[in-house]
Order: structure tokens, then sequence, then C-alpha cells
């Protein structure tokens, strides 16, 4: 079999392909999109029986898998760190389930923020549900671990977490692949109460769980994934790396002359023991981890208090951003790497804009020349392009919180007594969490102007399909209950801007919800489109 070169994230989808997977959902992110993209292209080249789709949200994503899982076969799910909260509910209380197929869900963080509005760490959702979380540290080993992640959630019956970060993500490699498994076929899962969260169930599940957690522990000890190298005669060091930081750490060893004791952990919960047999011989341990110190407040509750605990809680390791070879060389006291400066310094800085000739910026032209009479007019914006809004020359918007957000702030801030107010959403934000918010508004009757900004595609993950074609969307906030006398459709053109502020005007005086639909694709679609013709 011929070797690959892929991304970690395409390590991913090739190896749930080897594993035996018959479908894998997810929702586009940054940085985990092209685990589905990959599988969806696998789909069309060589296996047309495979199901590769985006969902509407990631908890939907992943509760369509729990289904798949049920009925015996393997699934795949895939989102970004962010993602996961959205996911939460369901993959918090599928973890009593007894799993059938093999359940993996591969979750990329994001450490420095490069396209979110955080950092947080996925590996405390695994240990948050009492499961297994695997951390790959190249790209043969997100490959190998995928495979592995459904073995193991096919004999320990859990969903197991892979967790990715952005360079594993976005980097490419050799990847050698192994045997290739057989799909399952059909069986459903005739034991209902393996199924059902009712709570006398429930807590006959969370038992077994919880039995099981030395069972866990055994395998992490003796896992390869944790590989333990005792050098006996430094007593002084010894040195932990998850993830990535490991082969920061492998270039930097070379050039200790008394090399530490090194333990690397890949495979959680965490190898307890072999955590102590690293440290009982040192003084001092550095951990050197991307994310949240996790593994370092896990040591301060297990280590004796003389041994001195580096890290990111005492700022050895930067607690913000990503990993990389000066970080972990000034942790271990080597020099760090003579910077090489670019030709020219001191540009100015530039924020990230809107693309030009891009629908929102005639959509936020109107809408700012609307509310150009008012003094203190709030803005609850959304997760997408659009959130480019806050940026000059628009300075449109006031808030960007999370996805659907935008929807269920602007009821906040009507209730609160503050008017005008728009709350401003994209079309696939709000298919993912906005008609929540607006069914909220509608039913409480606040004085609120949606609007809704409708590109037809989910541009800033990488034009991935929406989950509704455009033209349905009034279909939709109709069936949420908005008023059609108060649902208006602009097209968003220079040529239009009076007409569009009007309309703008005219709705954010009505004493009610009215919905706001902005229509014009993306100008990469129409490119698109035009070069295809
Ligand atoms: S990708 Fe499309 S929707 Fe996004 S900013 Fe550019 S033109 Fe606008």
């Amino acid at each position: 079999m011929s070797d690959l070169v892929l991304l970690g994230d395409e390590a991913v989808s090739q190896g749930a392909i080897d594993a035996g997977i018959s479908i894998a959902y997810g929702y586009p992110g940054t940085p985990s999109t092209e685990i589905i993209e990959y599988l969806q292209e696998w789909k069309r080249k060589e296996d047309h029986s495979l199901v590769a789709s985006w969902c509407s949200n990631e908890k939907t994503a992943y509760e369509a898998a729990v289904a798949v899982s049920m009925m015996g076969k393997r699934s795949l799910v895939t989102m970004k760190h962010v993602g996961l909260n959205v996911a939460a509910d369901a993959f918090m209380n599928s973890i009593g389930f007894t799993i059938n197929g093999g359940l993996v869900l591969a979750v990329a963080d994001d450490p420095g923020m490069h396209s979110s509005q955080n950092e947080q760490d996925s590996r405390y959702y695994a240990d948050f549900a009492r499961t297994v979380c695997m951390e790959p540290r190249n790209q043969q080993e997100a490959y190998e671990m995928t495979k592995e992640a459904f073995h193991l959630s096919e004999t320990l019956h859990l969903p197991v977490l892979l967790k990715l970060t952005t360079r594993i993500s976005h980097s490419r490699a050799v990847v050698k692949r192994g045997p290739i498994r057989e799909k399952k076929e059909l069986n459903p899962s005739r034991d209902r109460h393996h199924w059902t969260n009712l709570p006398f169930l429930s807590r006959q599940n969370y038992e077994v769980l919880w039995q099981q957690r030395t069972e866990l522990v055994t395998i992490s000890e003796n896992s390869d994934y944790n590989p333990l190298i005792i050098h006996p005669d430094n007593t002084d060091l010894a040195v932990i790396t998850t993830g990535l930081a490991y082969n920061y750490y492998k270039e930097a060893e070379k050039e200790l002359e008394n090399k530490p004791s090194h333990l690397h952990i890949s495979f959680y919960p965490m190898p307890e023991k072999k955590i102590r047999a690293l440290a009982q011989r040192a003084k001092r341990v550095i951990v050197i981890e991307e994310g949240y110190p996790y593994v370092e407040r896990f040591l301060k509750g297990i280590l004796p208090l003389e041994i001195q605990i580096d890290g990111k809680l005492n700022d050895t390791i930067p607690h913000l951003g990503e990993i990389n070879p000066d970080i972990c060389r000034r942790a271990l006291g080597l020099p760090v790497f003579e910077a090489v400066r670019p030709p020219i310094q001191d540009l100015p800085g530039r924020p990230p804009q809107l693309c030009r000739g891009c629908p929102h910026t005639d959509s936020y032209k109107a809408l700012n020349k609307a509310l150009e009479e008012y003094d203190h007019p709030v803005v609850t914006s959304d997760i997408g392009c659009y959130t480019l809004g806050y940026f000059p020359p628009h300075n449109a918007i006031h808030s960007c919180l999370d996805m659907g957000a935008s929807v269920s702030m602007a009821r906040g801030a009507a209730e609160a007594g503050a008017h005008p107010v728009v709350g401003v959403i994209g079309d696939g934000t709000f298919m993912h969490t906005g008609i929540q918010g607006l069914v909220d508004m509608l039913s409480a009757g606040n004085r609120v102007t949606l609007l809704i900004l409708d590109n037809s595609i989910t541009a800033m993950t990488g034009m991935q399909e929406t989950i509704v074609d455009s033209s349905r969307i009034v279909e939709i906030v109709k069936g949420c209950g908005a008023d059609p006398e108060h649902i208006k459709i602009l097209k968003p053109l220079p040529k239009n801007l009076e007409e569009n502020t009007a309309i703008i005007k005219g709705e954010i005086d009505y004493d009610g919800v009215s919905v706001i639909i902005s229509a014009r694709e993306c100008v990469h679609i129409t490119k698109k489109r035009l070069s295809k013709r």
C-alpha cells in the first residue's frame, strides 16, 4: 500500500476509513474542517457508500453519530474545540451508553486563537465525561490513533475523544497506512436500557462507568503512547511533554549533556504510576504542554511538595498561545534560535477585512445609515465573515459571543430597555443555533430587528454548502412564527443603498420582531460560477 502525504486532519480521515467507518458527521470550523472534506472526496472517488455530511450544528452531528453506533456501525464526528461546547450536552449524556459500533469524536483545538474566540483545551471534556482522550504528536500517530480509538470504543463500549491542535491538523507528513478493517453490517442494539437516560438507568450506567475507571488507567499505564524513558544519572530534572511539544523537546534534548528522564503523555486518563516513577528521581519536573496546564495541575495533586513543578502555572511556559521550539528551549535553559528578521520591518498593522465586493459591506452600509440618527443603537453580532464588521470603516457591531448569540443577546438587550436593537447573523449561523433565539424572541414579543445576512455559503470555514438552501430561509422564519408583514428581503448592492436603508429604518420603527433577509451570494461563489461558464 502506497504511503500518503497527509495533513493531520486528513490522517484522521484516512485512519477512520481504514478503521471501517460507515458514516461521518461534522460541523465546519478551523482547524477541523479538512477531516470531513477529505472523506467527502473519498466518497466521490473511492467509496460511494460512505456517508460524510455536514450537519446544522455540532450537537445534531454528535447525536446522529450516536444513533449510527446504536445501529452497530462505526461513526466519526468532527468539530472544532468550541463546537464541543455545543455538542457537550449530547457528548456528556452519551457516556453512560454502551457503545455498539465504534464512536470517535475528533476535536481540533486552536491554541493561539488563530480563528477562534478562545483556546479551551478539549482534554478537560474527556476527563469531565470520564472517557479516553488520545492526543497525537504527529500525522502518523493521528492515523494510527484514529484506528486504535475505534478499536477501544468498541472494546470499552465508550465514545473516545481524539484531540488535535492546529499545527498537527494543518501540517503535512508522510503517513504509512496499515491493515484495513471491513465496515460493520447493520446490527442494531436491542438493549433499550443501554440507550435510554432515565434516571434509574443512568444511575446503573454511571456505576458501570465508574467501575471501568481502573481499567482505563491500566490501559493508559501500559500504553505505548505514553513512553517513559528513565535516565538514572540525572537526579535534578525530569520532563513531561504532551502532543506536539514532544517534537520540540526531542530536538532540544540532543543538546542537553545530562539528559533528563522523560515521559510523553498522549493517552488519558493520566498514567499516574508512570508520572510517579518519573518524578521520584528528580528535584524538578518541567511540564511542556499546549493548551491549559492540565497535566501540571494533576502533578500538583500527586507529587510531594519538595519537587518543584515548572510549567504554565509559574510562567516557565507562556500560559497563552502555541508552543514553539524557542519556548521549549528557554524552559530547558538552552539558548533560543536566532530569529530570521523579515527584510522589511515596522509595517503598519492591518486588521482583517471583508473581501472587496463582499455583500456584507453593502448590508453594513445600509444598517449604519439607518442607525445614524440614534445615539446608542445596539447591534449584536455573531460568528462568521460578518464579524469583520467590527473593524473600520464599518465599526458596525457591538458584540460577538458565540454561534447564535446575536439573536438571544438582541432579545436580552431589548428586554433590558435598549432601542433600537438589531441582531446580525449569517444564514449558516442562523441554521446552527439562531432559530432557537428567534423562537424565544417571538414568544416574548420583543422590539428587535433581526438582520440575516444570507451569502448562500458557509464562507469563513472554506465555502461549505449551507445546510438549507437560501430560498427556504423565509419559510423557516415564517414557521418560527414571524409576522409575514415584517419579513423583508433586501438585495445588498451599492445602487440599492437608499432603498435598503429605508426598509431597515421602517422595521426598526416597528414595535415587534421583524426579520430582514439581506441576500446576495459571496463574491467567491459568483467568481467560481462565472469561471465555470
Ligand atoms: S468570503 Fe465571501 S462572505 Fe466572506 S468576506 Fe469574503 S466575500 Fe464576504
